[in-house]
């Protein structure tokens, strides 16, 4: 068969590793792999949402609802919007992205993408013989180089993406910095908030003043639903009408669906998760420190970057020692703007976090 040029030409996309395929590669027993590679929330689900999804489990006959109008008002609830505002995506945040580029890639377009950042974004577009633009995020001062996307912006661009906290830095990029770029361009500035709970701000405010504002959200992180796929994005009225024309109509499940609406009245779950996971994430950041082989940057969300540089091991042979230990980490190689001597580490429970930090000491 021949396959479109671009889609012969390109890389597949290698997420981390499941649990599964590590204790089968490495001869360990599932439950004793902690796992702190993809940012999930190390609480479980909302007993609420177990629940919901096990009620939905008759129903599955059924085709979903599509509208999804009851998600729609509860998440606009949830973040201060009107339901018109929102759209769901049921492969999660990742959907979006893609719903995205459909609604505004035509071949030869441009888009903004600061590195290191979250590399799905480049992946998902490139597909739609989209070209990125690179800008620049700081990593020393971990902050987002805001001229560096102001020049990047050219007539061709469609979108420019801003994540913040910035995956897998774990900076802020100041309102201020979101301003000037929604004031620069015509594209759509789509602001990745991802994980925002941790960070306890967030730039909804933005919304009602600028039409080319998006922001993107998931399900996967504080929520606890990382393996129901679901994210959602909210924007204007227009805009989410656009971007309903092309979207895939039943990809929310049903059981999707009740998880997602259970969780977002579940908000005690919510609350606590997000507490939970900054008091975590400020005990590993304050015992890494106490390593003084190990670079540990500030995060405003559920995971911490280290520079391993002067342990003398590179990413990958750090992270596969871990591994071997039944601790399974990032190794941050692949992304763009890194080079071979950063490690990601998702926050976990406490008990996770002195696993881990047992066996880095270990082994550095
Ligand atoms: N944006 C960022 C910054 C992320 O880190 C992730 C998950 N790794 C996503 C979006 C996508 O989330 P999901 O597809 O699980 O909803």
């Amino acid at each position: 068969v021949k396959v479109r040029k671009k889609v012969n030409e390109m890389e597949p996309y290698v997420p981390g590793k499941s649990i599964k395929e590590i204790a089968e590669k490495y001869g360990l027993r599932e439950e004793d792999i902690v796992k702190l590679g993809s940012n999930e929330n190390p609480l479980g689900p909302s007993p609420a949402a177990v629940r919901a999804m096990e009620e939905e489990l008759e129903s599955v006959n059924r085709y979903p609802e599509s509208g999804l109008q009851d998600l729609r008002e509860t998440v606009a609830d949830y973040s201060g919007v009107d339901a018109e505002q929102v759209i769901i995506g049921g492969d999660g945040a990742d959907e979006i992205i893609e719903v995205l580029g459909k609604t505004f890639m035509d071949p030869g377009c441009e888009f903004v993408v600061p590195m290191p950042s979250y590399m799905y974004y480049e992946y998902t577009l490139q597909s739609h013989d989209a070209r990125p633009a690179y800008a620049v995020w700081n990593v020393e001062e971990n902050r987002l180089e805001l001229d560096s996307v102001l020049e990047s912006l050219s007539d061709s661009t469609r979108l420019v993406f801003l994540c913040t906290p910035n995956n897998p830095t774990g900076g802020l990029i100041d309102k201020e910095d979101i301003r000037a770029v929604l004031e620069s361009t015509d594209a759509l500035v789509v602001v990745d908030e991802a994980y925002f709970e941790f960070a306890g701000v967030n730039n909804v405010d933005l919304l009602p003043e600028y039409e080319n504002l998006f922001i993107m959200r998931t399900f996967s992180k504080v929520m606890g639903l990382a393996g129901m796929r679901i994210g959602y994005g909210l924007g204007s009225p227009a805009l989410i009408e656009y971007m309903h024309r092309v979207k895939p109509v039943f990809s929310l499940t049903r059981l999707s669906h009740a998880a997602a609406l259970a969780t977002l009245n579940d908000r005690e779950y919510i609350r606590r998760s997000a507490e939970y996971s900054i008091k975590s994430r400020e005990f590993l950041y304050r015992e890494l420190k106490k390593f003084d082989n190990i670079r540990v940057f500030r995060s405003y969300a559920n995971y911490l970057l280290l520079d391993i540089r002067d342990t003398g091991k590179r990413a990958s042979e750090l992270a596969e020692e871990l591994l071997k230990r039944g601790v399974i980490v990032r190794d941050c190689t692949s992304f763009k703007g890194l080079d071979e001597y950063w490690i990601r580490v998702s926050v976990g429970t406490l008990r996770e976090d002195r696993k881990f930090l047992e066996v880095l000491a270990e082994i550095v």
